[in-house]
This record gives structure tokens, sequence and C-alpha cells, in this order.
């Protein structure tokens, strides 16, 4: 097929198109062009942006609140800010069924004497899961820069209000727009995707407090509600001295999520002895996988604080494994 010369169905302005593209939006009217796959235009929803103005403000009012950058501010300077929008998929996925598991507990007996002695005891547990989980994913197929996955985090903490794509108004999609990035992840897929990622979630959870699971019957039923969702997320790119660093923030509501930023020295020392080689991992393991289909699933309610941990720690293990099956479907 021939990429090039792709044109929006209701304008005919030029629509850029690579092989992996589902889903092109016209960056001139909005409209939703379906290049490949079967997406029905009303499962499509935007989470409308504020203005670079707007993000521009949110970027000095952290500096001002925050208590090292508000010392050097003076030497701040904004070089650039891009924002696009990108394609999640997002659906509610019912799991349900039972667990049983051991786990390791210190028990302790105090005698007559008042000597107390300890041993461990292995305890085994049997738990019903019946839990609604929202999944939310990147609808494309490279791992995108940081501040992704931090987005998907305060996305699920201020659950802004999307629209229908179609029911903007050309004036509001005006004033709203900015670039789109192309859907790369066809709607079988992200169904299927979405029904492993909720298994293996709840399997995690249940790794994570458990020493052994001596049965895992947890089933999934097909996701529900699945829709598009286009979020707006905003890089503003900042120089100190020499070094651009840069701030990551949510479109909706100017909320900084992931930042690089300059440190005194002290500071910078005890960032790479820790995080720092979180971060160089983090940054491996996305260039190893740059090409992979990769679904950043992250349960958004129906689990407690503890489900996003392992939710979390369960897509660093999946995108291996994935990378070895491959694509599924
Ligand atoms: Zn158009």
């Amino acid at each position: 097929m021939d990429f090039d010369g792709f044109k929006c169905e209701r304008c005919g302005a030029p629509l850029e198109v690579s092989p992996e593209t589902i889903v092109a939006i016209c960056p001139y009217c909005g409209f939703p062009n379906h290049i490949s796959g079967n997406l029905k235009t009303e499962k499509i929803f935007i989470i409308p942006s504020l203005d670079k103005n707007a993000i521009a403000k949110a970027f000095w009012d952290r500096v001002e609140h925050d208590f090292d950058l508000r010392r050097i501010k003076e030497n701040i300077q904004i070089v650039d800010i891009e924002g696009h929008y990108a394609p999640y998929w997002n659906g509610t996925v019912h799991v349900y069924g039972t667990v049983r598991y051991m786990k390791r507990e210190e028990e302790c007996h105090t005698d007559s004497k008042g000597n107390t002695r300890c041993h461990t005891v292995e305890r085994h547990y049997t738990e019903k899961v019946d839990e609604e989980m929202r999944l939310l994913g990147s609808a494309r197929r490279q791992v995108e820069s940081l501040g992704v996955d931090d987005l998907i985090t305060h996305f699920s903490k201020s659950m802004p209000r999307g629209k229908k794509l179609m029911e903007l108004e050309e004036g509001e999609w005006s004033r709203v727009k900015l670039e789109i990035l192309n859907t790369e992840m066809d709607e079988r897929h992200a169904i299927l995707m979405m029904h492993e990622d909720a298994i293996d979630i709840i399997r995690d959870r249940f790794l994570a407090k458990s020493d052994r699971i001596e049965r895992f019957d947890v089933h999934a039923d097909e996701p529900r509600d699945v829709k598009l969702l286009l979020l707006p997320m905003w890089t503003v790119y900042y120089r100190h001295g020499d070094s651009i660093f840069h701030v990551v923030f949510a479109g909706w509501d100017g909320k900084g999520v992931a930042a690089t930023e300059p440190m005194n020295v002290f500071r910078r020392a005890q960032y790479l002895a820790g995080t720092g080689i979180g971060i160089l991992i983090a940054a491996f393991g996305a260039a190893a996988f740059a090409n992979s289909p990769i679904f950043a699933v992250l349960v958004m309610s129906g689990g407690a604080a503890l489900s996003w941990f392992t939710g979390n720690k369960a897509l660093e293990g999946q995108r291996v494994e994935r990378e070895r099956k491959g694509i599924i479907g």
C-alpha cells in the first residue's frame, strides 16, 4: 500500500499515515479517518486540552511553588512547549474467581515463665475475587517518552470528562486542536490485551502478598465500554545553565506529572545513586522493546492502591513475555 497521499475524507487535507496507522485524525477538521481495521467513530473520545499559554503559566506556577526551582528562576528560560494528543484504549473488565495461597507467618507463644518463642507457620487462605477493573493502555506500538505512565496515573486520579470526538463543534475543535498521534492498535487487539492483563494484574497482586499461589482460578469477562481516548500531554523544555530539562504536563488540568530537573550537586549524587539507576534501566528497557506492541495497562479503579503497584510490576514482566511470544491474535 502507498502510505503517501492519504487525504481526509471530510476536508481533503493531507494526512500523515504510517503502515501501523489504524485511525488518523485530521489535524485540520478533527475527522477520524479509518485507515485500517474497523473502529466505530462514536467510540472515539477526546479530553480537551488547555492551550499553550495556560501550560506556560502552569510551568511558572510550578517553578514558583518549588523550593529549589524558585531560587534559580532568574536563570530558567523556556526553550520550547510541545503538545499532542495520544490515543489510549480504555475498557472495563469484570474479573472473578477464587485464589488459594500460602503465606508464612510468625507465631509466638509465651510460656508460664515468660519466655517467648516464635516459629514460622504456613497458613493457607482462600479468597474470592469479584471486581470491575478499568484499564487504560496506550494504543501506540512504541514505548513513548517519559511521563506517559505518570499521565495514566494522573488520569485515573482526576478522571477528567471526555467528549465524543464527533460532537466537537468545528470552532471548539480549532480551539483545542493539537497534533494527534496515530492509533496503531486496533480494537480487537486491545480487547485481547485487556482480557489478559486483567488476569495478570490479579495474579501479581496475589504473588505480592503470598509466599505461594496454590490454586489460581480467575476468569475475565469480555471487556465492556471499550473506547479510544485521546489524552492531551504537554512537554515544556527549559534551559538552566548549559542543560535542557523538561516537565510533562497533563493537558486537561495543567498538572505537572513528570520532570527532569536541575539539582544541586549533593542531590544529584543522591539521585544518581538511587533513582538514576532505575531510570537507566527503564531507558534500556524502552530501547530494547521499542518496536514491540506494548499495551501499558494500568488498573484505574476497582482495586486498592496495591493493585496499582502490582499492576505496574505485572507490566514489566509482561513486556518481556510478550516480546517472546510476539503479537497475540
Ligand atoms: Zn479533515
